[in-house]
C-alpha cells in the first residue's frame, strides 16, 4: 500500500478515480493527444484522431468493412474452429480463455478472411482481431490464412493481410509455431505463381507473426505509428543493456531503416492499395485515376509544347 492509499479515505479515492475518467459511450479520449473526441465524428473519420492523426486500433470486421467494396463480399474458412489439443492450463484453462475471448469478440478466433473487391478488382483479404487473445497466431489463424491464400492462388487474385498481433499463441505450443512454417510456405507458392501478396501491418505486430507472414509480402506496408518487431523494446534493452534510439520499432523508424517499404494513411489506403495492385496485375482499374497534380502537370507540358510549336511555325512572332 502506498502512502497515498493510507491517508486518503476510500470514498474520496473512488470519487477521484471516477472524476478523472472520460464517460463511456459518446466520447472517446485520444491516447496520444488526450483530446476528448465525439465518437460518431471519430468513426466518420475512420477512427483517426482529427487533432493529432493518431490511428486508433480497430477490429478485424471494421477493418475489412472500410477496406472492401460494399458488394460481393464472401467470408472464407468459417468452419475452422480452435481445438485445445494439449489440454493446456496455466493460471486458467485454455478452453476457458477461448470461451471468454469468443464471448467478448463474437469471433471464433483471431483471424477473419474474406473474398471481395477493391474498387472493382477481385481480392482476398485477411485481418487479425487483436482483441481476441491479443491477435495471437494458433492453429485457426494459420489455417484460415492458408486457406484464404489458396483461394488467391486458385483464382490468381491479389492477397492482402492486415496483421495486428502479439505473436504466436503459447497455449498451443508447437502447433502454434508450426503456423509460421505453414503460412511462409503458402506465401512462397504465391510468389512462385506470381500472385501478389501484400502485408499491411497495424498496431502492434510482434513475435512469430512478424517473423513470418507479416514481413514476407511482395510489398510490406504499415499504418503510421505502428509498433512492430520480433521482441519488444523492453526485452531488447534488458538484453543488450543499452538505451534504444527514439522511435525504435515504430513504422516510421522501420521505413527509414529499410525494414518496410511504405507507410499508408488509413484514409488513403483503398486508393493507394488499388493503385499498387494495378501495377502488379494486368487488371486496369477504371476507378483509379491519375492524381490531380499529375493531370495539371500534363496540361502544362502540353501547353508548353503547343507554345513551342507556335513559335517554330511563326519565327517572326
Ligand atoms: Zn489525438
Amino acid at each position: 500500500m502506498s502512502w497515498l492509499d493510507k491517508i486518503v479515505p476510500s470514498k474520496a479515492k473512488s470519487q477521484l478515480a471516477s472524476s478523472s475518467k472520460v464517460p463511456e459511450g459518446l466520447w472517446k479520449k485520444c491516447v496520444k493527444c488526450s483530446s476528448v473526441l465525439y465518437r460518431p465524428e471519430l468513426e466518420k473519420n475512420l477512427d483517426v484522431c482529427p487533432k493529432c492523426d493518431h490511428h486508433f486500433r480497430i477490429g478485424a470486421r471494421r477493418r475489412l468493412d472500410i477496406f472492401l467494396d460494399e458488394d460481393n463480399r464472401e467470408e472464407l474458412a468459417t468452419d475452422v474452429e480452435p481445438i485445445d489439443r494439449l489440454n493446456f492450463k496455466d493460471v486458467k484453462k485454455y478452453k476457458d480463455r477461448l470461451n471468454d475471448a469468443q464471448k467478448k469478440t463474437g469471433e471464433k478466433d483471431a483471424l477473419v478472411a474474406m473474398r471481395g473487391e477493391l474498387n472493382g478488382m477481385p481480392v482476398v483479404v485477411a485481418a487479425f482481431e487483436f482483441s481476441f487473445h491479443g491477435g495471437s497466431m494458433g492453429y485457426v489463424v494459420g489455417e484460415k490464412f492458408t486457406r484464404a491464400a489458396q483461394v488467391a492462388l486458385e483464382e490468381n487474385i491479389p492477397f492482402i493481410c492486415f496483421a495486428a498481433t502479439g505473436g504466436a499463441r503459447m497455449q498451443e505450443a508447437l502447433i502454434s509455431l508450426m503456423q509460421m512454417a505453414k503460412t511462409s510456405a503458402v506465401i512462397e507458392r504465391l510468389k512462385q505463381q506470381g500472385t501478389p501478396y501484400i502485408s499491411f501491418m497495424t498496431d502492434p505486430v510482434y513475435g512469430g507473426v512478424s517473423a513470418s507472414l507479416a514481413l514476407l509480402g511482395d510489398i510490406n506496408t504499415a499504418e503510421p505509428g505502428v509498433r512492430a518487431g520480433f521482441a519488444g523494446p523492453n526485452i531488447i534493452e534488458q538484453t543488450i543493456r543499452q538505451k534504444l534510439p527514439k522511435g525504435f520499432q515504430l513504422s516510421e523508424f522501420l521505413l527509414e531503416h529499410g525494414a518496410i517499404d511504405m507507410i499508408i494513411h488509413r484514409k488513403e489506403l483503398r486508393e493507394k492499395m488499388s493503385s499498387l495492385l494495378t501495377k502488379f496485375t494486368y487488371y486496369s482499374n477504371p476507378q483509379v485515376v491519375a492524381e490531380p497534380d499529375e493531370i495539371i502537370l500534363a496540361e502544362e507540358v502540353n501547353d508548353q509544347e503547343v507554345d513551342k510549336d507556335i513559335d517554330q511555325k511563326n519565327p517572326a512572332a
